[in-house]
């Protein structure tokens, strides 16, 4: 498997890492962030999530416990019920967190649970029991599905029990077998999925438009057009097939390091909230462009709060919630309403963002054809829906936040040196050297009292 810290983060590809990283820190905070990578084949989205496992902190559970209790919360059925002193007495182990697979050819009692023939035919005690199948053992961890589109279209079934994994948070999943009683289990798992639109049969969303919607955030993938970076990646295959050892001793350091990062990091920004004035400006885009998914809008709370964290900000920001927007409604919304919550309806600006991911759009946005965007592309910020937060915030000052806004949309602001040097949790050295300037606004609005 190919190491997370060696892939090429290049334009095409830097939103996928930040939204696994996210994904990583969601999971540290005991709430799943279901993503999918959308993109054509050999722009690396199965890679880098695959990848991703390499960063995961692991967990700590019951010992041999096959559904992953939590020793402070065991909810399987052989340990819910035991006290503190009699899960002491069984102990607890540290282990790798789960990431499973699940394949087109999967039947449901692999994916659910069946019946245990082991126990059922020890001949010496026969016994009836479960065992657990792929998504109860994920548990605290990420089933990842490629190919989702052709999972909806074929197998009805297990997209059924998809729908109830992803429907709450925690989730839920059925185990049935004749002759046992129905066992229902919290599942706390992550579902990370891939697929190609453009291949048969088709986008997510016209398969199956419910599981489309379970899915908090899309990114889509694009190529990379920077020579350097392509280079880079050249770089990397030549070090592969040279088994360069002293890399990989180094890959594997740093995956460690990472570990602790993400764990750090998690716990640092638990506690991180959305100031009333950003959580207003997201209610309002649900009012004011009727979008019908409310997971729409939790997703987009969700994941400013992630991003925020990832940044090893204090405060989440305005520049927080921009960023996440396309990624929560580019599957969610129609691309007219997405195209006029993206961009201005009058005067499109120069984009600055550097922490888009797709950071040449400024320049590609105007080769595209009308109504297209990618998700990367940060929006001009002058819709209406912001001044009504100015009205909303800054009534009794009378002083306009979008002064520093509008300076930094229409292109004027230089862009300021890159905040994402000796940046932890960003520690790839190729990260370091491809990440351009963080968003000036980050500068500008650093926090509501900025505002006043
Ligand atoms: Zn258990």
């Amino acid at each position: 498997m190919k190491s997370y810290m060696e892939l090429a983060r290049h334009d095409g590809n830097a939103t996928l890492f930040e939204v696994v990283e996210m994904g990583i820190i969601s999971m540290l905070w005991n709430i799943p962030l279901h993503i999918h990578a959308e993109g054509l084949r050999g722009t690396g989205k199965t890679t880098i999530m695959r990848a991703a496992r390499q960063i995961m902190p692991p967990i700590d559970r019951i010992k041999g416990c096959l559904y992953n209790c939590d020793p402070v919360n065991p909810h399987c059925p052989s340990h819910k019920h035991l006290s503190p002193e009699e899960i002491a007495a069984i102990g607890t182990e540290t282990v790798l967190r789960p990431f499973l697979e699940i394949s087109h050819s999967a039947k449901i009692g692999t994916i659910a649970g069946s019946i245990d023939l082991q126990k059922i035919t020890n001949t010496a005690n026969p016994e009836a029991a479960l065992l657990p199948g792929i998504i109860p053992q994920a548990h605290r961890g990420v089933i990842f599905i490629d190919e989702i589109n052709r999972l909806a279209d074929t197998s009805p079934e297990i997209t059924d029990i998809l729908l109830d994994v992803m429907g709450t948070k925690p989730g839920r999943v059925q185990i049935e077998e004749t002759g046992l009683p129905v066992v229902e289990l919290p599942v706390q798992v992550s579902v990370w999925a891939a697929s190609n639109p453009d291949e048969e049969p088709g986008p997510l969303q016209e398969i199956r438009r419910q599981l489309s919607d379970r899915f908090d955030l899309v990114v889509e993938m694009g190529r990379t057009t920077s020579p350097d970076a392509i280079a880079d990646i050249l770089i990397q295959s030549e070090q592969r097939r040279l088994g360069n050892k002293e890399v990989s001793v180094k890959t594997a350091d740093h995956s460690a390091r990472m570990q602790k990062e993400m764990d750090k990091v998690a716990k640092k920004f638990e506690k991180l909230s959305m100031p009333d004035f950003l959580r207003n400006y997201i209610a309002r885009l649900y009012v004011k462009y009727n979008l019908e998914s409310f997971r729409a809008i939790e997703a987009i709370q969700h994941a400013a709060l992630l991003h925020c964290a990832l940044r090893q900000r204090e405060q989440p920001l305005v520049s927080d919630i921009l960023k996440v927007i396309p990624l929560a409604l580019k599957h969610r919304v129609d691309m007219d309403t997405l195209t006029k919550i993206m961009n201005s309806s009058s005067d499109p600006k120069p984009v600055v963002s550097s922490d888009s991911p797709a950071m040449n759009l400024s320049s590609q946005q105007k080769k595209n054809k009308p109504g297209t965007f990618s998700s990367g592309y940060e929006p001009a910020v002058n819709d209406g829906i912001e001044t009504e937060i100015h009205d909303n915030s800054q009534q009794k000052e009378g002083k306009s936040i979008f002064q520093p806004l509008k300076q930094l949309f229409s292109g004027k602001q230089k862009p300021e040196e890159d905040t994402s040097q000796g940046d932890p949790v960003k520690a790839s050295p190729l990260n370091k050297a491809k990440r351009l300037p963080d968003m000036n606004l980050d500068e500008l609005i650093k926090s509501e009292g900025d505002f006043k």
